[in-house]
């Protein structure tokens, strides 16, 4: 069991939140490794008013991987833009300019993925009811990081409405447009939706909620877990905490053996991510 790696596939920390202590409880439990993606901006009161000005959000996530590395676990991030911004954005401004900023801040963070602080991207689209014309900005910009991920040859992280067949097309054919190979793309917050995603050649990073991973290893092991814990100061506990990966893997070896696990926690993110997760 001690030879296990254990690996949170979407997490954010905040230093506003319990973000060390948040990390060594992920730790204490048996966890070893981390996906830290960046935070949406507002969150972290950072005013996006040029692109450049997410720099500061990603400086913020490679700063924060460094100090929890410290601590002993391995950090890998992903920097994006979070595609609710594209909401934020246009009160304040047309969309076609909010679209454009997005777009270049996946291109920054895409300079950071070049210089080796981020591993990859994360993008994608609403999650929830958006105007049709604010839709086709959003595909744009999701569309717009599948080209980048391609040219940096890095993975990419998508962040999306619901999980439906329909949605598990769009992606698909975004992709055979982009030409970006489908296993470089995870699909964070996914359902048990194994065959689904296998379907299309994507991964999908099964939230570790409910009897969603024991659906998920009734099909097969082609999947991450995660448990986007956002780390928010003003809503401790609005999400799955840092202990939930540890501990669901732990409980669910009892009756599956750990084989499963290094699938998981190992083979998967080391091909998918081109990472390498040791002890
Ligand atoms: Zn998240």
């Amino acid at each position: 069991m001690d030879s296990l790696p254990i690996l949170d596939d979407h997490m954010h920390l905040d230093r506003r939140g319990r973000f060390l202590n948040a990390a060594r409880d992920f730790a204490r439990n048996g966890g070893t490794h981390i996906i830290l993606v960046s935070k949406p901006p507002w969150t972290i009161n950072i005013n996006i008013n040029k692109p450049d000005d997410y720099r500061r959000v990603f400086d913020e996530t490679v700063a924060i991987a460094e100090a929890v590395r410290e601590t002993g676990i391995g950090v890998f991030v992903l920097l994006g833009v979070h595609p609710a911004g594209i909401t934020q954005f246009t009160n304040q401004r047309t969309l076609e300019d909010a679209v454009g900023t997005m777009k270049k801040g996946l291109e920054i963070a895409g300079k950071y993925v070049e210089e080796g602080l981020a591993i990859g991207l994360k993008s994608g689209r609403p999650h929830y009811p958006v105007s049709e014309e604010v839709w086709v900005g959003s595909n744009q910009i999701m569309e717009h990081a599948m080209i980048l991920a391609k040219e940096l040859d890095c993975p990419l992280q998508l962040h999306t409405e619901e999980t439906t067949e329909k949605t598990l097309q769009d992606i698909k054919e975004m992709i055979k447009k982009t030409g970006i190979p489908s296993n470089r793309i995870i699909k964070h917050y996914a359902p048990p939706m194994i065959k689904e995603f296998a379907e299309i050649g994507i991964y999908p990073s099964i939230i570790a909620s409910g009897s969603n991973t024991e659906e998920a290893l009734q099909i097969s092991t082609r999947f991450m877990m995660e448990t986007d814990y956002i780390d928010d100061p003003d809503r401790p506990g609005a999400v799955l905490g840092p202990k939930t990966v540890p501990k669901r893997t732990k409980k669910l070896i009892k009756r599956h053996g750990i084989e499963p696990f290094y699938k998981i926690h190992k083979e998967n993110p080391e091909k998918i991510y081109k990472i390498e997760i040791k002890l």
